[in-house]
């Protein structure tokens, strides 16, 4: 039976290409997404009619019995969860002093509590099988902060001490948690910031250029790979040089 991985916020972006190479290397994939149910099916049909395999999801990762219906699904229909991937992710770009309560834990309930209900599902069958890979999504802005990003910053930090606890909790179950902290990357989440700023973001990159999701899929999946048994608790930052 083919390994299962399960990626959410799967429909776009960065996650559609993590579900486009993990299914390339023969994983079932799960296509988790919140709304954007044209998105996730059509990646759904893409995948399907290259003779892969993969299934659309809808499920809100801060939701917690959102979160328990889509791994009860999973187990009951493919019996078992190798790779979770956690990407799902919001940002928002405003001054730290005019952050509402309301945004402030919307972006702490998607990027941090969801990443926490998510492993704490899947963790149920990884740690009774003794294997599993768990491969959260940060940001390097979790690793150095970023100006009028601070409640998406606090929440990336937050996923790289939960990647390094985590692995030393579960490393003896013989599961590893690892954390992949990508720079600046085109995908939508860009829409909301200037072009000059883009910009200025590429020129701050020593390799003067801006990631695609497929870099960040390559780091994914070499994490996922029998080639990464021995790491875990780590963070690789594929960024072009612009956090050393
Ligand atoms: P996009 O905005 O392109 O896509 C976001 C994805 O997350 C969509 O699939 C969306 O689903 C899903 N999503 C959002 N909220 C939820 C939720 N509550 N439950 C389930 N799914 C949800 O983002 P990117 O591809 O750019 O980002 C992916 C990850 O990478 C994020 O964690 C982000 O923080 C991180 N990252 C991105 C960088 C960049 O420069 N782009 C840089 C560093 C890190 P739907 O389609 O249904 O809305």
């Amino acid at each position: 039976m083919a390994k299962v991985a399960i990626v959410s916020g799967g429909s776009r972006g960065i996650g559609a290409a993590v579900c486009r190479t993990l299914a390339g290397e023969g994983y079932t994939v799960i296509i988790d997404y919140r709304v954007n149910k044209a998105a996730a099916e059509k990646l759904e049909y893409e995948l399907r009619a290259l003779g892969l395999n993969a299934e659309a999801y809808c499920c809100d990762v801060s939701d917690e019995s959102s979160v328990k219906r889509l791994f009860s699904y999973v187990l009951k229909k493919y019996g078992r969860i190798d790779v979770l991937v956690n990407n799902a992710g919001v940002s928002n770009y405003e001054l730290f002093t005019d952050i509402s309560s309301d945004s402030w834990d919307y972006i702490m309930n998607t990027n941090l509590k969801g990443a926490f209900f998510m492993s704490r599902e899947a963790l149920g069958d990884m740690i009774s099988n003794k294997r599993g890979r768990i491969i959260n999504i940060a940001s390097m802005w979790g690793i150095c902060g970023a100006s009028c990003e601070v409640a998406y910053s606090v929440s990336k930090s937050g996923v790289i001490g939960l990647t390094k606890a985590l692995a030393k909790e579960v490393g003896p179950s013989g599961i590893t948690v690892n954390c992949v902290a990508p720079g600046v990357i085109q995908t939508d989440m860009l829409k909301d910031i200037s072009e000059e700023a883009v910009e200025m973001l590429k020129e701050e990159t020593p390799l003067g250029i801006l990631g695609t999701p497929e870099d960040v899929a390559d780091c994914v999946a070499f994490l996922a790979s029998d080639k990464a048994g021995y790491i875990t608790g780590q963070v690789l930052s594929p960024n072009g040089g612009m956090v050393i």
